[in-house]
């Protein structure tokens, strides 16, 4: 927001002190979140599970929980998160994806790129959201964050059965939301990205690798923008 020439951040309202606007004007940006917020999005600098991109205590490779999974479902998941969920990263997802704030859609652009050439996947796939929550938000907020660049491989469906009385497992099984569009044509040797904005359960994710790998794509990693969560030691 821009009042008479002052800037306000969009994470805590404040105003944004001229030498930052400046500085942001230097390198043709503009600041839209001021510092202090910007400096409360933590990275994970320690082990990271290869699976969830949760941390791992100890210098193991997997996490106990991707491990329990990897044995239930058959196959693993390769997940990189970009920022730890925080009470900050809860307040951006929050602004950004329930109160209309799609001008913060760019603010980790760049950085969630920079995670996806990393994994030099062929095509980048967005988990999608159902068309009701589409027409209600108006936007996607996962395609938000990538801007451009991204294939629409996934459609969402909802499930009107009750999930409530099946185990956790059993509720993956059988509530898979995801399904290939089957307008869009992909060779299934094609090296995919899925991208999703938090990592909480992995359930979302793990759903969206098994309906990839159902109908024979194999190599498939993911990357998150946030992972929530702490994992337990191995
Ligand atoms: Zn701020
Ligand atoms: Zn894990």
């Amino acid at each position: 927001m821009t009042l008479i020439g002052i800037d306000f951040c969009q994470l805590c309202d404040e105003e944004i002190p001229f030498s930052e606007i400046f500085k942001g004007q230097l390198i043709f940006q503009n600041r839209i979140v001021c510092e202090k917020c910007m400096r409360q999005f933590k990275t994970f600098k320690q082990l990271c599970c290869s699976d969830c991109g949760g941390k791992v205590a100890k210098a193991q490779r997997t996490c106990l929980e991707c491990l329990t999974w990897q044995k239930y479902l058959g196959f693993r998941t390769n997940n990189i998160a970009v920022f730890m969920y925080n009470e900050i990263m809860q307040n951006y997802l929050t602004r950004y994806k329930f109160q209309g704030g799609y001008h913060l859609s760019k603010l980790f652009r760049r950085a969630i790129w920079h995670k996806i050439y990393q994994q030099k996947a062929e095509i980048v796939v967005p988990i999608p959201v159902h068309e009701i929550t589409y027409q209600q938000r108006g936007y996607n907020q996962v395609e938000g964050i990538l801007g451009t660049n991204f294939t629409r491989l996934l459609t969402k469906a909802i499930f009107a059965e009750p999930q409530s009385k099946k185990t956790k497992l059993e509720r993956l099984d059988t509530s898979n939301p995801f399904r290939i569009d089957s307008q869009v044509s992909v060779s299934l040797e094609t090296k995919i990205c899925l991208v999703d904005d938090v990592y909480t359960t992995g359930r979302t994710l793990r759903h969206a690798y098994n309906t990839l790998r159902q109908v024979g794509f194999t190599q498939l990693n993911s990357v998150t923008l946030a992972r929530s969560g702490f994992m337990r030691e191995v």
